[in-house]
């Protein structure tokens, strides 16, 4: 009786921690959440997506390597990356993922190429890197032996359309619309296990992205609010604006799609010397005009647990 009893818990114990290992494999965390502007709280564009035994790096902004080891992720340990359209606030960590990845210690660790998939340009972008670190590759692979086959490069130049299938994990390129002059530009769909992730990439509001975002478990959005007496003023103020969504748009995506949770990532706030840029809480009002349902400002090292039914939130670690 006794051991049949022992028997009964220990599988009850099991189911727990079989229920609880699903639920965590397939996890978002948002490594940067900023723009161009050099913010110590907001980091440059970049969110991982973990998915079973895939590691995705969706593009690679200012500080992403900082973030993927204050996540516990070692920066060799990422199995892909992409890219979604070359404004540098989305490409200038690209070199630190690559070499500093490279490096044979706890943070590193790489043993094979930087597997990367951007838009036409991609190849020749990392054949370039290449170029411009060869003296740091040629000292380091004699001074510390770091391995070659470390700092390889597996570069795709990829379309619209599934980019990347591998281990249960799809990833689905979206065209987007981020402009006349920044073509081409796109989003991704992220579907593993019956669930799906979408990022927005760069754009205005698409009617494309919201077709192919639809009955997706998580959304996560570009946004961009400015101070309302700037844009009558200021030509660059308008420009970058009308790059973007603003909340009142991106409220109508939302609404058009449906997500489990809606999260807003790469905050454009526009302001100036004399105008401050509007609030996290002006932010959230002027969506509210157009849209009611689950809503959660990003931040830095913010992780979300995708599950089948919903999605968990984890707010980042108080002290970074
Ligand atoms: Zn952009
Ligand atoms: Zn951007």
């Amino acid at each position: 009786m006794k051991t049949a009893v022992r028997h009964m818990l220990w599988t009850i114990v099991a189911m727990l921690f079989a229920g609880s290992a699903a639920a965590q494999d397939f996890k978002v965390t948002l490594l940067g959440t900023g723009s161009p502007n050099p913010l110590f709280e907001r980091f440059g564009m970049s969110t991982l997506v973990e998915a079973g035994s895939e590691k995705l790096v969706f593009d690679v902004g200012r500080g992403s390597t900082i973030r993927l080891w204050q996540a516990h992720v070692p920066l060799g340990s990422v199995t892909a990356t992409f890219i979604s359209h070359f404004h540098s606030d989305h490409t200038v960590g690209i070199p630190d993922l690559w070499l500093t990845g490279w490096i044979q210690r706890p943070f590193g660790m790489r043993k094979g190429p930087l597997v990367i998939y951007g838009p036409k340009g991609m190849t020749a972008m990392m054949a370039d890197l290449q170029r411009a670190y060869a003296a740091d590759i040629a000292i380091r692979s004699v001074d510390e032996k770091d391995p070659l086959e470390g700092v390889a490069v597996e570069a795709h130049d990829y379309d619209e359309g599934v980019i990347y299938a591998k281990n249960g994990v799809k990833v689905t390129a979206i065209t987007v619309d981020h402009g006349d002059v920044i073509k081409p530009a796109f989003g991704w769909r992220v579907d593993y296990g019956g669930r799906s992730v979408v990022l927005s990439g760069d754009t205005r509001y698409s009617p494309h992205l919201i077709e192919a975002a639809k009955g997706a478990t998580l959304l996560i959005h570009e946004v961009s609010a400015a101070a309302p007496d700037l844009l009558a003023q200021s030509e660059i103020a308008t420009a970058i604006f009308a790059h973007h969504t603003s909340p009142q748009q991106a409220g109508q995506v939302f609404g058009q799609t449906g997500p489990k949770l809606a999260v807003y990532s790469h905050l454009v706030l526009i302001g100036d010397a004399t105008h401050a840029p509007p609030s996290l809480d002006e932010l959230v009002r002027q969506t509210r005009e157009t849209y009611a349902g689950p809503l959660v400002v990003g931040s830095d090292l913010m992780q979300f647990d995708v599950r089948q039914d919903e999605v968990r939130v984890t707010d980042p670690p108080k002290t970074r």
